[in-house]
């Protein structure tokens, strides 16, 4: 069987060689073929958009699984990254703040528990504490 294309391509060189040209026949055999490959073209366009259906479902479906994916591989890396988690030195309670705030001067993070100082810019010239909460904390239990 002729693709559509093939069929255009036949039909096109019947009307440029004139063998279309007037009488009531020559119309006949033209519209025979243009609708013939009308017909081509009707029934390959429902197969795309059936398969494009299909198609959009499936993509849909790895687009989803790929998300859980990237959260389970890279979810961790990302919050290590851009989030620092530190004890309270007050009440122990873990507290989670962005880790650009452990370069800025000027910033003070508080325990939302206790309202303790869990950072101080070096400005507050506390910064070494934050590095030296958990020694004290082992001195406590022992
Ligand atoms: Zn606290």
């Amino acid at each position: 069987m002729k693709t559509a294309k093939e069929k255009i391509a036949y039909l096109r060189g019947l009307l440029e060689g004139g063998n279309l040209s007037g009488k009531d026949s020559g119309d006949r055999v033209l519209w025979d073929h243009l609708l013939d490959i009308l017909d081509d073209l009707a029934v390959a366009i429902n197969a795309l958009s059936a398969n494009q259906d299909e198609l959009g479902e499936y993509v849909e479906a790895i687009d989803s699984d790929l998300m859980e994916l990237e959260e389970e591989v890279y979810g961790d890396a990302d919050d290590d990254e851009d989030w620092v988690e530190v004890e309270c030195p007050e009440c122990g309670e873990p507290v989670t703040f962005e880790e650009g705030f452990l370069y800025d001067d000027d910033v003070q993070v508080t325990c939302p528990e206790c309202g303790g100082v869990v950072h101080q810019g070096e400005n507050f010239q506390d910064y070494d504490e934050l590095f030296d909460y958990e020694d004290e904390d082992d001195e406590d239990e022992e």
